[in-house]
């Protein structure tokens, strides 16, 4: 390559070096970026490198632009371009020949790789053609679709560094794979019968059984009333007929789940529409190339072809359509949903190795159908809902991951940023880019937090970066924060748990703005340790002021109050009403055990386990147990997603609450909500009304809190963050109310609003803090 030159002029010979950062390797850039040139006459060629794709190209001027301009604006739908860089140099005059290379190694690693995607349509068709060489192969793909993020193990993006090295293309493979006019050129994990990955069916010992074609087996099995794991693209999935409540029940039994909603994969958007509401974003999000599974309203009269037992007592059911060619096998067979679930038990991370899968899956599965394809590192399906029309992803995995999200700020060293406990979610920062992982699980449990450290591992050795900087949660028993503190040599930046959320809004809505944020969640460690949950922030990626908060009341016996809503419905029933709560004419007293409840609050008196808590999830808890709805959750935010699904759609008015000014902070009383909802049952108001008042309360109390806040402090934007805004209800009455109060008001969409999204935020605010820093 010759010596920068300046822009030659019009009508000149000119060459030039184009260095294309972005998603553009495992997504048919090459190909497309050769067949560009070609039809423009330009000599040159096109290579993977660790800087991303490199290409030279000689011709004249105006071609050159012409090609430039096309490169952006045409470029194959899956690749995402984030930067150009064009330089030109002295013509080489090597003629009008426009090559592919094979990768340089030149440049610093600046390279994106790609998600994993959904089989395109082309590849199903010639699954489906009897004279097709790959007629029912299930592990076909083109550079249009497949496998990516789960099969590499290194970049540059090339098979010998893929889970595919292991297997030697065929001859017919081969010529497909170097024919720059096929489908197939430069698929790196292209493969057919004669070569590629084989399907394996396994007893639930781990014996391998002798059957012509697998598949076919595990449909009559599925029919006949088993459970199959079937090894998928992130991990296995343990799979069952969705329409048999027995087999449902005893699914849950094996998988020690209680009632976490199911999964349920349905062969075509038809059958689709035949169990859900779906509109047409929704479509599209099924649809999408990362397939997630999408939370659908159920269709009321579709009752019986899901059995309940798959989402007990939800309006919702989340369907996902197949995005592996054996799911379209297997579901174009099978006349019926499947339940479609991580193959895990209860709360372990889902598994994804076949000696580990057929050791803690056995007790589960009676079948596995598993192949030989190794599954580089494990990524559980993604999540998503629509809200008026756009999406919103809540749990990000498999098809999202690891696409990355631009900052504001560019970090000059490269950042960990360890998010928070429960949802265990890390990112790493290179530059303006943030990777976030995938969901990882509770790291409570040990299997998950090995998952995440793992993972963390994973990620760096990808990207090729090390951590100089780590930022953490503020609360000294996440295992992600005591992992953050073992790291030597970095700086650490500790970040406040309801800062970091309404830090992730601002990242995902691409803004760096001082906002008032409404930051509601379960439980966060507070600056004063105390449990945080409703909070209302003056922040920016800087800082934050607590400008308001919930009333706090005592959390009797602390985490078994997460478990126990009961426990937060007498903590609010005393706060409004003292010992007179004995005295009122609910259900809920009436079955209230005295005894116990006497020795807790007495403990709690004291101060005994019984630390202040200012959460909203414990207020949805609390109002779920006083209408009965459960007193004992099985897992995080139940009660709450229950009392969603049962409100009304309209609320004819809202509980007056009192905004008190304490220290120079708005105290919402939210023993006044209480006592509303006391009031209401008394007078034998319907629970579907209740519940509907009380989401518009709270949305009252976000939008009366909000105007005082702007009156104070002259901010009218607003950011909704926290796992609280999962809550559709909630979340479209806040954002209706705030709109109308002629706020701006930012939500979440590409990360969720729980605490999945907090390493988001906690990046974004380590990248300012540097930035600050390096300035100074
Ligand atoms: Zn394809
Ligand atoms: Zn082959």
């Amino acid at each position: 390559m010759g010596p920068s030159v300046a822009l030659p002029e019009t009508g000149h010979r000119a060459r030039c070096r184009i260095v294309v950062e972005g998603v553009v390797q495992g997504v048919g850039f090459r190909p497309f970026v050769y067949r560009l040139a070609r039809a423009h006459r330009l000599g040159g060629s096109v290579r993977n490198g660790q800087h991303g794709v490199l290409i030279d190209a000689e011709g004249d001027r105006e071609t050159i632009a012409r090609f430039l301009d096309e490169l952006q604006s045409s470029a194959p739908s899956l690749a995402r371009l984030r930067h150009l860089s064009v330089s030109w140099t002295t013509p080489q005059h090597d003629g009008e020949v426009f090559r592919i290379e094979t990768s340089s190694d030149e440049g610093q690693p600046a390279l994106f790789p790609a998600p994993d995607l959904a089989v395109c349509s082309s590849c199903l068709a010639e699954m489906g053609h009897p004279e097709d060489r790959r007629h029912h192969y299930p592990f076909l793909n083109c550079t249009e679709c497949g496998p990516r993020y789960t099969i590499i193990r290194a970049l540059p993006y090339d098979r010998e560094r893929t889970a595919m090295a292991s297997f030697t293309m065929c001859p017919s493979c081969r010529e497909e794979y170097e024919d720059v006019g096929d489908r197939r050129f430069h698929a790196e994990p292209t493969a057919c019968p004669a070569c590629g990955p084989r399907l394996a069916l396994l007893n639930a010992t781990g014996r391998v059984l002798e059957v012509a074609e697998p598949f076919q087996d595990v449909v009559a099995a599925l029919r006949a009333g088993q459970i199959v794991a079937l090894k998928g693209l992130g991990g296995y999935h343990l799979a069952c007929d969705a329409t048999a409540p027995a087999v449902v029940s005893e699914l849950r039994r094996r998988k020690a789940r209680d009632a976490k909603p199911l999964a349920v994969m349905v062969g075509s958007l038809d059958a689709a529409l035949r169990l859900c509401i779906i509109s047409n974003a929704e479509a599209d999000l099924l649809q999408s190339s990362a397939r997630p599974i999408v939370l659908l309203e159920r269709r009321p009269e579709a009752g019986q072809e899901v059995a309940d037992e798959v989402a007990p007592r939800l309006r919702h059911l989340g369907l996902m359509l197949p995005h592996t060619p054996l799911q379209h096998l297997l579901l174009g067979r099978l006349d019926r949903p499947l339940v479609m679930t991580s193959g895990n038990r209860s709360d372990e991370p889902i598994a994804y190795e076949d000696g580990d899968a057929l050791a803690r899956l056995g007790g589960i599965a009676d079948l596995f159908l598993a192949h030989d394809r190794p599954i580089e590192v494990r990524c559980d399906d993604s999540v998503a809902r629509c809200i008026d029309g756009a999406p919103l992803v809540l749990r990000r995995a498999r098809g999202y991951v690891p696409l990355a999200i631009s900052l504001i700020h560019e970090a000059p060293e490269p950042i960990l940023a360890c998010g928070g406990e429960l949802k265990g979610v890390f990112a790493l920062v290179r530059g303006r880019e943030v990777f976030l992982s995938q969901h990882l699980g509770d790291l409570g449990d040990e299997r998950a937090y090995r998952a995440w450290t793992d993972a963390i591992g994973h990620l760096q050795r990808l990207l090729e970066l090390t951590p100089r900087v780590v930022a953490h949660d503020l609360h000294p028993g996440y295992r992600s924060t005591a992992y953050a503190q073992m790291l030597d040599g970095v700086s650490h930046v500790p970040v406040q748990h309801h800062h970091a959320h309404i830090a992730s809004c601002l990242a995902d809505n691409g803004i760096d703005a001082r906002v008032i944020g409404v930051s509601w969640d379960g439980t966060g460690y507070g600056t004063d340790g105390h449990v945080w949950g409703g909070e209302f922030l003056l922040a920016d990626l800087d800082g934050f002021e607590r400008a308001g908060s919930f009333q706090e009341v005592p959390m009797p016996g602390g985490e078994a109050a997460v478990r126990e809503p009961w426990r937060m419905a007498a903590v609010f029933l005393q706060a409004a009403y003292g010992e007179a709560m004995e005295e009122l004419d609910l259900a809920f007293v009436r079955r209230l055990d005295r005894t116990a409840w006497r020795l807790l609050s007495r403990a709690a008196e004291r101060g005994l386990n019984a630390p202040p808590t200012s959460s909203a999830g414990r207020l949805f808890d609390a109002v779920a147990s006083l209408l009965g709805l459960r007193d004992r959750v099985d897992f995080e935010a139940q009660a709450a997603m229950e009392l969603e699904a049962l409100a009304a759609p309209e609320a004819d008015r809202v509980y007056s609450v009192d905004l008190q000014e304490r220290d120079g902070r708005i105290v919402v009383q939210t023993p006044d909500i209480f006592r509303g909802v006391v009031e209401d049952l008394l007078a034998e108001i319907g629970t579907e009304q209740i519940g509907s008042r009380f989401h518009a309360t709270l949305a009252d109390v976000i939008v009366r809190t909000c105007r005082r806040l702007r009156d104070r402090s002259g901010l009218d934007r607003v950011a909704l963050s926290g796992g609280v805004f999962q809550n559709v209800k909630l979340l479209r009455l806040a954002v209706d109310g705030l709109g109308r109060s002629g706020f701006q008001v930012y939500t979440h969409h590409q990360v969720p609003p729980n605490d999945g999204g907090l390493a988001l935020g906690q990046a974004a605010i380590a990248s300012r803090l540097q930035e600050d820093g390096n300035r100074a």
